[in-house]
């Protein structure tokens, strides 16, 4: 026999990027959160990868919009457009409809986690039920959240860096900062600025922090360098300069400094016997931000305490929040109450 039940899904609809995990597949979408309408005729141009191309080169009629931007819904009918297609990117246009799990940047109100249920079901989901970042990130990292002890995850984004200490199957204390991969681009867009009289745009400062990026200035090659090209502010024109990985670690140092504060303040929050839990396991990091240089070793060094990059940083809030769906019972029961 065919078993054509309608195969559930666990979408992590970052800020930066959204992953689709299909029950018994894997990941099977993971697109920029990124949507390209035109406004005059109020229809989709395009979704993920080729809109986030067109960021900063639309014309006039044709807005690119990042609609999770910093973690919240600023737009929700832009959003509930952008998950339908990345649910019939993953499912199919067909007549069934799946259970979608969802998970949400940690932090969110109320009025927030119900627009992006509705959104959900507006996308084309039967059923729609969430999941914290934080603890779909941890179970994704391979952390043994249902057990009596205290892990300690660091989910660095695009939008938010989500820092909690987790056990028992909850979130026992958690802090979200609007500081981490985005606010890290802008850091080098004005540090180019000011250093060089160099405008660069939000792609190019990207690009610069995946390829030369460090947390560490003192750790930062001076010798590491690349090729960068904006306007010149003087002339109006076009211009390339050279650039070294101690420009970019310096420029964003102060956004690597307030993730480390932020990781400070969630651990001096925390129980004893939680902190004595993670002083032996350590604090695990997820998240794109998990793949930038030395950021392991900064944290460890500001913490005292052991930090470990999860596996496939990038993929585990999306791993988690599909793995949880074999306990959709768990979450069903929860919503009825
Ligand atoms: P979100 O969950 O908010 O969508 P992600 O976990 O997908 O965010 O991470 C996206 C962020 O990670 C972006 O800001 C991106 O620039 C950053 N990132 C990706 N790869 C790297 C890298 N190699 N070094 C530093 N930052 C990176
Ligand atoms: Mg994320």
């Amino acid at each position: 026999m065919f078993n054509f039940r309608k195969k559930n899904i666990g979408i992590d609809l970052g800020t930066a990027n959204t992953n689709v995990y299909m029950e018994g597949k894997g990941i099977v979408v993971g697109e920029p959160s990124v949507i390209a309408k035109d406004i005059k005729k109020d229809h989709v141009v395009a979704v993920g990868e080729e809109a986030r191309n067109m960021i900063g080169r639309t014309p006039g009629s044709i807005t690119a919009i990042r609609p999770m931007k910093e973690g919240v819904i600023a737009d929700f009918d832009t959003t509930a457009s952008m998950m339908k297609y990345f649910i019939e990117r993953a499912v199919g246009n067909t007549a069934s409809k799946p259970v979608v799990m969802v998970c949400v940047p940690g932090g969110g109100t109320e009025v927030e986690k119900r627009a992006i249920l509705d959104a959900t079901r507006m996308a084309g989901a039967k059923e729609a039920y969430l999941i914290e970042e934080p603890f779909a990130a941890a179970i994704g990292a391979g952390l043994p959240v249902m057990d009596p002890t205290g892990s300690m995850v660091v989910d660095i984004g695009g939008g938010t860096t989500d820092v909690a200490t987790i056990s028992l199957g909850g979130i026992v204390s958690s802090r979200t900062i609007k500081m981490a991969g985005d606010r890290m681009d802008e850091a080098i867009i004005q540090y180019i600025r000011k250093k060089y009289k160099l405008l660069i745009g939000e792609r190019t400062a990207e690009q610069v922090k995946k390829e030369l990026g460090c947390a560490s200035i003192e750790e930062a090659d001076e010798n590491d360098t690349t090729d960068i090209r904006g306007r010149d502010m003087l002339t109006g024109l076009p211009k390339t300069i050279e650039i070294t990985a101690v420009d970019v670690a310096e420029a964003i140092q102060e956004v690597i400094e307030g993730i480390i504060a932020a990781v400070k303040e969630t651990l001096e929050k925390t129980s004893p016997e939680i902190s004595a839990d993670v002083i032996d396991r350590g604090i695990v990091i997820t998240g794109g931000g998990a793949l930038l240089k030395n950021i392991s070793d900064v944290i460890s060094k500001a913490t005292e305490v052991p930090v470990f990059i999860a596996d496939d940083p990038l993929n585990c809030v999306a791993i988690g929040t599909g793995e949880s769906l074999k306990h959709l019972d768990v979450y069903r029961k929860q919503a009825r109450r």
